[in-house]
């Protein structure tokens, strides 16, 4: 098989720039490990920035954002005795969207199958090569069992943190930095509406709470529970109980509406990131360069932003022989890469309890000033609904 751009994953990164990249006459075939119903079907992140929105609406992706999406004007932040809302369209004149990550990708999808793009999905033993040659290929074993070879001019790694892309880069050539939280998150999804018109965020002595949503049926939410936590010894009932209390039930007649738990599963949070995020004619995008914690809802949009910059870049350099903005990829979106992961982790830091008396003191003093002080607020408004792509 030959094509320009070999992409690896068909994860958001991956099809979204096989869309991008298709727009501008580009020829890409995209490597799936996992089935299409096990892709389709991932239950992930559900915020998109406001600069995400407008990307997916540009390249004409964005009919049933605006037919199903929810637009959020902002955020509750809360702890114990006290919510406060943040108006970040007040704050810096920008919204965010309640859209789940499935539905972009089911989005994805029907425009890949609607332009007769080719995925593969179900390939084993995906590998990369000759990645400093003009001449990279990818091999791989395909559902039938045939063995596979894909030619291309340039290689792109969208297969998130255990695909092979990362590690292909070799060592010497590679800078890694990790956070491992003390902590991980139980999500659940839920039939029932939502108790709230937009996200809380709640701090508690007994551990962070989170309400999302997915729809006006279907809430989705969190709590902060010890890393190694067996979704078992949680019940419906031990969740809704812990819920209700970390979020403030009967706290001015607030109370939180239980339904059937249709999800449960426990996600460990960490950060990360691998620089640079090009090795000769492998580029990487979206967490197979780098993850963070959920807190800040930054993951997703963080893969957004990497390819809106990398499709244009792979365009001039096949179309026009032009490397100025392949060259300029990794530094450009490493920029912003840096400013989520601090963001992130600053967002996690502020509301999870660490077991450290001292660390509660500064937390809630932190909460004090963001949800008081315009200046405070102003800037959590504009890491959350997302700095514009290129920042
Ligand atoms: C369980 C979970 C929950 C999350 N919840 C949130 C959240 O609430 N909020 C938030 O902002 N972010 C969340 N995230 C992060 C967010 O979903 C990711 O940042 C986002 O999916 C990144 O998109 P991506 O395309 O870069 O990677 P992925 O979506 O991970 O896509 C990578 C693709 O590569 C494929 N792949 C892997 N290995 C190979 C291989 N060997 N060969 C070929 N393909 C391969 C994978 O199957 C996958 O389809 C969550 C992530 C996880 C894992």
């Amino acid at each position: 098989m030959r094509t320009e751009v070999a992409i690896v994953g068909a994860g958001p990164a991956g099809l979204l720039l096989a869309h991008l990249l298709a727009a501008d006459g580009v020829d890409s075939v995209v490597v799936e490990t996992r089935s299409k119903a096990y892709v389709a079907a991932r239950i992930r992140a559900g915020i998109l920035e406001h600069s995400s929105v407008e990307l997916l609406r540009s390249a004409g992706l964005g009919a049933n954002i605006d037919a199903h999406g929810d637009e959020h004007r902002g955020i509750y932040l809360q702890w114990p005795g006290e919510r406060h809302h943040l108006d970040f369209v007040d704050l810096v004149g920008r919204s965010v969207w309640v859209y789940g990550q499935t539905q972009v990708q089911a989005d994805l999808h029907a425009a890949a199958e609607a332009a007769g793009r080719q995925v593969v999905y179900e390939a084993q033993d995906v590998a990369l090569h000759d990645l400093e040659s003009e001449r990279p290929f990818v091999t791989f074993t395909d559902a039938t069992g045939a063995e596979q070879r894909l030619d291309a001019d340039v290689v792109v790694g969208c297969d998130g943190s255990f695909g092979p892309s990362r590690s292909a880069v070799p060592e010497a050539k590679r800078e890694t930095w990790e956070r491992v939280y003390p902590y991980s998150w139980l999500g659940i999804l839920a039939d029932v509406p939502p108790s709230t018109d937009e996200l809380i965020y709640a701090w508690h002595p007994d551990g962070f709470a989170m309400h999302s949503m997915r729809s006006a049926t279907v809430s989705r939410l969190y709590l902060q529970v010890p890393n190694g936590t067996d979704v078992a010894d949680w019940s419906d009932d031990r969740i809704w109980e812990a819920l209700s209390t970390r979020l403030g039930a009967s706290q001015e007649g607030w109370e939180l509406r239980t339904g059937a738990i249709t999800e449960k599963s426990v996600l460990p949070m960490r950060s990360f990131v691998q620089q640079p995020m090009r090795y000769g004619r492998l580029f990487l995008a979206g967490d197979a360069a780098h993850i963070v914690p959920p807190t800040g809802a930054k993951g997703l949009n963080l893969a957004i932003a990497d390819v809106a910059l990398l499709a244009p870049a792979l365009v001039s350099l096949l179309r026009k022989h032009d490397a100025t903005l392949a060259d300029a990829y990794s530094e450009t979106a490493l920029r912003r890469v840096w400013r989520c992961e601090h963001f992130s982790w600053w967002m996690t830091s502020m509301l999870h309890q660490s077991g450290d008396a001292f660390d509660a003191q500064l937390q809630l003093s932190q909460l004090r000033w963001v949800t008081s002080s315009t200046a405070g607020a102003a800037g959590l408004a504009e890491n959350y609904a997302g700095l514009p792509l290129g920042f």
